[in-house]
């Protein structure tokens, strides 16, 4: 059998992936925090995992166990309540909706568990009093606090000591820390906000608390593979493994740890707080989930990946041409190209599966369904042909009434002396591929 070899964050080597029990693979994925419309850099952490849950199920006979969460409890959802005036579960349920109708498009597999973090606050509770106990955490005016100083390995993921980690990041300043490093366990909730009883009173745990308690109760004390998005290896994973490893005297939380890059805009990454994201349900609309699939793994994962109309084209006319060969005939997957398991080279493989394409061109049946098989093991041609063809028509990029309905607003917002909202729809129609251009008394538009 050929060996897969992955990126381990840890160590920051590549290596040969030896499972701690061959017959039960466990892979962990932090999932999303429900607030707000997932984006197309969140789509590339949910491919590259998906991709890697589909390759270990070639290679273990389907006996692996995926878990990716759903955080439904969080400062940033609360904010959202508050900001827009909803309840949390209003929030939450319509962003987790919208979240699986994306990964249904993204043709993403169900995760074997997806548990959410407010079906699990009893353990919570249960684990920052078991570390209280150990002496790793603390106790300050409703506050629980863990203790960076009392954990040496601290910071070995980041591959810094706490005075680098300091100087880097931006920590949460508070006088009840005895560390400034030190971070939440549990907070108090404000009576309007949402909260459960605790012995440190009527509160609310922090995030990287709700991994370490949901991974150990799918996966264990130390499972085989844990990812995410580059952003979260500091703080988030390394407080983690802070967190478990003390509660549960381990060497590790995961043996192999696997980080994506960014996916950015004009090279920078692409996120709320530079308002220049672009929504899954926004990318799929415009050029179907198939596309946007091909275009997320068109780059390395551990690569960062630009966004753009280009891209976006480019990933649309290669499946144009593939689906000259699709055929509905599935055969069974029992392989995983060896292109693909070297750290998951997905560009690599591409380059293969057009080679395929090539060879398959002269009519070969054999030859038809590998270049098939290999297309569908990275999770593309969900669609029949008539599917992707039927989608192709109805995607007229955006309707006319649409992009009017834009500058109207546009005009409207200028006119109240709003240009951050004039120039935010600016961008928003621009990222759909339509540019507009004031002139005297008018403004006009064209697609790029
Ligand atoms: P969040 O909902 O912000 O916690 O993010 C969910 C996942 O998406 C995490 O694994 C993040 O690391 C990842 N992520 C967020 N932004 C990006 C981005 N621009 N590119 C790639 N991954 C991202
Ligand atoms: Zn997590």
């Amino acid at each position: 059998m050929n060996n897969l070899k992955l990126t381990n964050s840890f160590t920051r080597k590549k290596v040969i992936f030896k499972p701690i029990n061959s017959k039960k693979i466990s892979l962990y994925a932090c999932g999303p925090t429900v607030y707000e419309n997932p984006h197309v850099g969140n789509a590339r952490t949910l491919i590259v995992f998906d991709i890697l849950f589909r390759i270990l199920k070639v290679l273990y006979d389907s006996k692996v166990t995926y878990v990716r969460n759903i955080t439904d409890i969080d400062d940033k959802i609360i904010e959202a309540s508050h900001k827009n005036k909803k309840k949390i579960y209003e929030i939450t349920n319509k962003v987790t909706k919208i979240f699986h109708e994306n990964c249904k498009s993204l043709n993403c597999l169900l995760p074997t568990v997806e548990p959410k973090a407010t079906d699990h606050i009893k353990e919570m509770i249960q684990m920052t009093s078991s570390l209280i106990d150990k002496g790793y955490a603390y106790k300050n005016k409703d506050h629980v606090y863990f203790s960076v100083n009392s954990y040496k390995d601290y910071g070995k993921l980041s591959n810094k000591n706490l005075k680098e980690l300091k100087a880097g990041t931006r920590i949460e300043i508070s006088d009840l820390k005895k560390n400034p490093m030190d971070f939440v366990l549990w907070k108090p909730s404000k009576d309007e906000d949402p909260g459960w009883n605790s012995p440190w009173g009527r509160g609310r745990p922090g995030w990287h608390l709700e991994c370490s308690v949901m991974s150990e109760k799918y996966l264990g004390k130390t499972f085989d593979i844990h990812g995410g998005g580059l952003d979260l290896i500091f703080p988030h994973h390394e407080n983690e493994i802070a967190q478990s490893c003390c509660n549960n005297n381990t060497k590790n939380l995961a043996n192999y740890w696997v980080h994506n890059g960014f996916v950015t805009i004009n090279n920078e990454k692409m996120s709320k707080s530079f308002g220049n994201i672009v929504s899954i349900s926004d990318a799929v609309k415009k050029y179907s989930g198939q596309v946007v699939r091909l275009a997320l793994i068109s780059a390395h994962y551990r690569q960062p990946l630009d966004w753009n109309d280009e891209l976006l084209k480019n990933q649309k006319n290669v499946l144009d041409k593939w689906y000259n060969l699709y055929t509905e005939e599935n055969g069974n997957i029992t392989e995983v190209d060896e292109i693909l398991l070297d750290d998951l080279n997905t560009p690599g493989f591409i380059s293969k599966i057009h080679q395929l394409y090539s060879e398959a061109s002269k009519g070969d049946e054999k030859k038809i369904l590998k270049f098939n098989q290999a297309c569908k093991l990275i999770g593309l041609f969900s669609l029949s042909k008539s599917g992707w063809q039927s989608f192709k028509k109805d995607s007229i990029n955006v309707s006319e009434s649409y992009i009017i309905k834009k500058i109207e607003e546009r005009a409207k917002a200028k006119s109240e002396g709003n240009f951050s909202l004039a120039d935010k729809i600016r961008k928003e129609l621009l990222l759909k591929g339509v540019l507009i251009e004031d002139q005297k008394n008018k403004t006009i538009w064209k697609f790029k």
